[in-house]
């Protein structure tokens, strides 16, 4: 498939040994290197191309679960080299959303890209390894200004419009700016042959595909599945947060979303008849929820259901089943409002509200 030497345990970049809150975590020896600056990543990413290694990158911002491991593995499947980053990006969090809160979790995350390197070197030469983490600064990814949140903010910013406008975009304003502009970044850095992003950020998967085809970006995007815990809610680095009473109420989304996917199913190609079997599920178990006290409920918001076009995400009066569709949707579960002690309220006490999106998508009839 391709050729590859087993890379044995490199040194780390000795651009890593400048100063910084982390750089005690950098010393440490990996099965792959941890570059914190652009620069030793792109020799590292020449030499590559000139012993004709590929690249598949996976942009995450750490907190690595399942969905992230997984496509790992389908870099690894497809690329000799698997580069993946970690940072979590300043300006595609508004300025009042949950930057601080967001889950850190450097050494765990290492620990789970030294567990996958281990499975794919049982695996033989057939699979790629992990070889490069890039965990950039700030400074490094927004060299100039200070990154900034504010919807007229002032920077050097991608914006993909009027995708970026709708769905999560609608909620989140510079949610997609912040977004495409850190991909357009990583994708000038590590000028990777592939890059991944998972199904589960669907809106995501289309703003990045338009750019990289209007930008004549030189990277292919692959998308991979959404990954799910047993009982089916979408993984995510924030459900931490959920706690067990959130998460059981919270898989109301993806309830919801199946029952709209089992009404198209069933022949029906209208919205009104498809979002309605969707819009039925979230009232009864919100009206559910209400009727319980204080301490036993979970209450959320739906912000929205969607039934939309899977190139433009322009809603839909009807489906075009030789085009499908996206059904998507946004639930948002509000704080706890008692708990008692010995209830698993997840980090952060059940007081973080937390935003719950997923998806289904209606495949084009061949
Ligand atoms: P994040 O770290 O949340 O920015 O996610 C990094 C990448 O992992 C994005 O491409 C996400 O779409 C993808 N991802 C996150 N959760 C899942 C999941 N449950 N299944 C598949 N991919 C996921």
């Amino acid at each position: 498939m391709f050729s590859r030497t087993t890379r044995q345990l490199s040194a780390v970049s000795s651009r890593l040994s400048r100063p910084s809150v982390m750089s005690s975590q950098f010393l440490r020896q990996y099965s792959f290197q941890v570059f914190r600056d652009a620069p030793p990543l792109r020799q590292m990413r020449r030499q590559l191309l000139l012993d004709q290694k590929t690249v598949g990158l996976v942009p995450t911002m750490g907190a690595l679960h399942e969905g992230h491991i997984s496509l790992i593995r389908q870099a690894a499947a497809e690329n000799s080299d698997v580069f993946v980053s970690v940072y979590v990006n300043p300006t595609q969090f508004g300025v009042n959303e949950d930057l601080s809160s967001y889950p850190r979790t450097w050494d765990s995350d290492m620990a789970k890209l030294e567990e996958v390197n281990a499975e794919l070197a049982r695996q033989g030469g057939n699979v790629g390894r992990i070889t490069a983490i890039l965990a950039p600064t700030s400074k490094v990814m927004y060299p100039t200004l200070p990154p900034s949140s504010e919807i007229d903010g002032d920077g050097s910013f991608v914006t993909i419009t009027p995708i970026s406008k709708r769905l999560e975009g609608a909620s989140r304003p510079v949610f997609f700016r912040g977004v495409a502009t850190v991909c357009m970044k990583l994708f000038n850095i590590v000028r990777a042959d592939r890059a991944y992003f998972g199904q589960k950020d669907v809106q995501q998967s289309v703003v990045i595909k338009r750019m990289v085809k209007d930008f004549h970006v030189d990277t292919e995007i692959r998308i991979g599945n959404t990954v799910r815990g047993q009982d089916g809610l979408a993984m995510s680095s924030r459900n931490v947060y959920l706690g067990a009473r959130r998460h059981k109420v919270g898989l109301v989304l993806y309830t919801a979303l199946k029952a709209a996917e089992s009404a198209y199913a069933a022949g029906n190609v209208k919205r009104s008849d498809i979002l309605d079997a969707a819009n039925r599920i979230t009232a009864r178990v919100l009206s559910d929820q209400q009727a319980l006290t204080p301490s036993e409920r979970a209450l959320f918001e739906v912000d929205y259901i969607s039934l939309a076009d899977p190139e433009s995400l322009d809603e839909l009066d009807v489906v075009d089943p030789s085009k499908g569709a996206v059904l998507s949707g946004a639930v948002k579960m509000a704080p706890l409002e008692e708990s008692s002690a010995a209830e698993d309220c997840g980090l952060g006490d059940g007081k973080v509200a937390v935003r719950l999106i997923d998806n289904l998508i209606i495949k084009p009839r061949a």
